[in-house]
Formats: C-alpha cells, sequence, structure tokens
C-alpha cells in the first residue's frame, strides 16, 4: 500500500481556504474526553468539538452502532425509506411536543428548513406580506446566507450582501423591543434558549414566555433553535422544557450525531403540511448511517442516569471554577446551563479569551470561547469526575500564567 501524505500544522497553512486559524498541533485519537496529538501529547477535552461530542470519544455503544450500519446500507437517497431513519423520528416525537420531524446534515440546513417552513406557511395562508422574521443581535444560526442573515452578529454577514431581506433584530432579552416589532407581518420568531456561540447568554424565562403570547397573538412560528442546548446539554433532552415554554419548530444538530454530521428539525402535523412532497429536501439528510449513530447516542443521552449527571457534573465545574477564581480573580460571571458554561472575562482580561484559552492547551486542556470575552466549556455529557479534575488543574495554570 502507498505510504500516507506526511501533514503537519504547516499543510492546514499550504493547502486549506484559510476560513479557520486552528491551533497548532494536530489531533489523531481520542478516548473518552481524553485526545492525544501528534507528539503523544495527552490533553482534557473541555470542548467537545463545540458541544458535539456529547458522549467523549469513541464511545463503544455509538461505535458499534457505526460498524454495524456501515456492514448493512449507507446511503439510499431519499426515494427510499429505512429503518434506523423512522426509529430516530420516533424516539424524537415521543420525547418532545413534536409530530413530525425533517432530517438534514447541520444546524444551519435545520434553521434554513425552519424559516423556509415559516415563510410557506403564511403564503400558503394566503398572506404574501406576512413574511417579516424576528431575530436577536447577538444570536448565531448557522453560515448559509439565510441562517447568516438570521444571526445577530454583522460581522458574518455583511461581506456577502446583498442579504435575503425581511428580517429585523431587537435585542435580546427585551421583550418590550421584541413586542414593538412583531406583528400581523410576522411570519416567525427566532431564537436560542442559550445564546452560545454570542456568549452564553441565557434567555430570560419571562422573555421566552413573552415571545410565546406574541407569535401566539400575531400568528406567527415560534423556533427555537436548540442545536447547541439540545440533547442532554442542559441538564434536560431540550431546554424548552425547564423554561415551560413549547416552541412551534425546534432545530437540533450538534451532539445529536456526536460527530456524525446530522440535523434535524421538530413541528407539529399542523405545519409539517406546509412542506408537501417537493418543496424542500437534501440528498443526504436522514441517510440510514447518520440516523442509526444518532439513534444510539439518543438512547443513551435521553437516561436520568445521563441526565442527572449533567447537573451533577456542573456542580463539579462550578466548584472548580469559583476556586479557581477565588485566587486568581479573571472572571466577573460564571453562568449558562448544565455542561454549556461561560466565563466572563474581568475588564482587566478583556479580550483575552482566546489566549487563555492557547495557554490552556499549553498545559494540556481544550477549552473555547465565545467572543472575545468569554472562556466556554462544553465537555462531554458522561465526562469522568477525575478528568474534570485534571482538566480543571490544568486550566488553573493556564490561568496563572496569564495573572503572572
Ligand atoms: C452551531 C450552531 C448552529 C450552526 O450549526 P452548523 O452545524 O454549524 O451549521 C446554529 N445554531 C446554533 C445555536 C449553533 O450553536
Amino acid at each position: 500500500m502507498e505510504q500516507p501524505i506526511a501533514v503537519t500544522r504547516q499543510s492546514f497553512d499550504d493547502w486549506m481556504v484559510p476560513v479557520y486559524a486552528p491551533a497548532d498541533f494536530i489531533l489523531v485519537r481520542g478516548e473518552g474526553s481524553q485526545v492525544w496529538d501528534q507528539q503523544g501529547k495527552s490533553y482534557i477535552d473541555f470542548a467537545g468539538g463545540i458541544a458535539v461530542n456529547a458522549l467523549g470519544h469513541a464511545h463503544p455503544v455509538v461505535t458499534a452502532a457505526l460498524v454495524e450500519q456501515a456492514g448493512k446500507l449507507w446511503h439510499l437517497g431519499n426515494g427510499y425509506t429505512n429503518e434506523p431513519v423512522l426509529r430516530l423520528a420516533k424516539q424524537l416525537i415521543d420525547a418532545t411536543f413534536a409530530d413530525k420531524v425533517f432530517f438534514c446534515n447541520s444546524g444551519a440546513e435545520a434553521n434554513e428548513a425552519a424559516l423556509k417552513l415559516a415563510r410557506k406557511r403564511a403564503l400558503d395562508k394566503g398572506n404574501s406580506s406576512k413574511n417579516q422574521i424576528v431575530a436577536f443581535n447577538n444570536a448565531f444560526h448557522g453560515r448559509t446566507l439565510f441562517t447568516v442573515s438570521a444571526g445577530g452578529q454583522p460581522k458574518y454577514s455583511k461581506d456577502f450582501a446583498p442579504l435575503p431581506g425581511g428580517i429585523t433584530h431587537t435585542p435580546f432579552n427585551d421583550l418590550a423591543a421584541a413586542a414593538e416589532v412583531i406583528n400581523d407581518h410576522t411570519c416567525a420568531v427566532i431564537v436560542e434558549p442559550i445564546q452560545g456561540e454570542g456568549g452564553v447568554l441565557p434567555a430570560d424565562p419571562a422573555f421566552l414566555q413573552g415571545l410565546r403570547e406574541l407569535c401566539d397573538r400575531h400568528d406567527a412560528v415560534l423556533i427555537f433553535d436548540e442545536v447547541q442546548t439540545g440533547m442532554g446539554r442542559t441538564g434536560e433532552l431540550y431546554a424548552y422544557t425547564q423554561y415551560g415554554v413549547v416552541p412551534d419548530v425546534l432545530t437540533t444538530a450538534k451532539a445529536l450525531g456526536c460527530g456524525f454530521p446530522i440535523g434535524a428539525m421538530l413541528t407539529t402535523d399542523e405545519l409539517a403540511k406546509t412542506l408537501g412532497v417537493g418543496t424542500h429536501g437534501t440528498t443526504y439528510g436522514g441517510n440510514p448511517l447518520a440516523t442509526a449513530v444518532a439513534g444510539a447516542v439518543f438512547s443513551i443521552i435521553n437516561t436520568p442516569e445521563v441526565l442527572d449527571g449533567v447537573k451533577q457534573r456542573h456542580q463539579w465545574f462550578l466548584d472548580g471554577l469559583n476556586k479557581i477564581n477565588q485566587q486568581y480573580p479573571i472572571f466577573s460571571e460564571i453562568r449558562g446551563g448544565g455542561l454549556l458554561i461561560g466565563c466572563q472575562l474581568t475588564q482587566d482580561y478583556a479580550g483575552k479569551a482566546k489566549q487563555i484559552t492557547q495557554l490552556a492547551n499549553e498545559e494540556g486542556v481544550i477549552a473555547l470561547i465565545a467572543g472575545p470575552d468569554v472562556v466556554r466549556f462544553t465537555p462531554s455529557l458522561i465526562i469522568p469526575e477525575q478528568d474534570v479534575k485534571e482538566g480543571l488543574a490544568r486550566f488553573a495554570r493556564a490561568v496563572a500564567r496569564i495573572c503572572s
């Protein structure tokens, strides 16, 4: 057999479209919440691929589901349905408000489907001027042109104008401002229960409740983007149940496949009728390989052991981070839910989140940022206590270095 091509971090700069600036090492193997680089150095993984690897790396049950399905059937196309996709649909329906599911390959695609559904639903009702979408400052909904326009961070959209129109942004958690723009021309309101990329900012319960009432009053579709908060991340299967506010459409991806690309849009019978045969679709959506993996992931995550374990682990992180912060006061707030935790840096350390995660890498731990001023942790939902302790000890050494 031919020798594999030799690759180093420099190869990235040589061969890749430079939309990313990855760390200066290459990870080659993972097991649970530990990963190793080309040189054999070990890291504790507190990022989980940005809230994706919710069961860590190489989980034996998930790996077995992948291998078993890989030996049977990979892909058919949507002219033929398959068993794993139907089983996964039933699992999601039984565990949520939803009656119907649409599968795709990413969070952005799930949101794209949700926004298209809302526009078409209004049009089908004969209301061609009911096409306005309300979204929130700082939100993140993906990188397609429609979803990047719905997102509330102009730095991600402004270079790609002309952008899809009919989208208005108001401040997150400001119900009065939302009430001013939500009216009978509104077809959809899209919101994250906890803004993830925007800085780990939880919605106020009254805000989501108020959006629900405004959507009911004006017959608008309420879309919860649970791409990051979903699949157990906050300690419940989906965060909407913690808020006691039921959306009309929910989007989920990231942890759904634990690293195998898959996304889904969940909705009600009534709304699902909008997307009739031929109105929307995707080649790979609901492919048997992806849905077999997600089915195994779902069976593990949607259990009291795992979901209660998230709440317990939240406390381990909070205790450890508070202790670090007592010794080196660099955080003004530690917030979030479950294992979606954001640490807001104080004024003195503003803009240093990236530098802190780089030092953390040197100390052997992988953490994330959520904007320039927030360090974010989204580890495996089943990370062992020993790995939490060791990872926080390594993180503390990185914090000590930034403070010295
Ligand atoms: C990551 C994310 C997305 C985009 O998902 P992709 O799979 O990258 O397309 C959308 N919404 C939220 C809240 C996210 O965190």
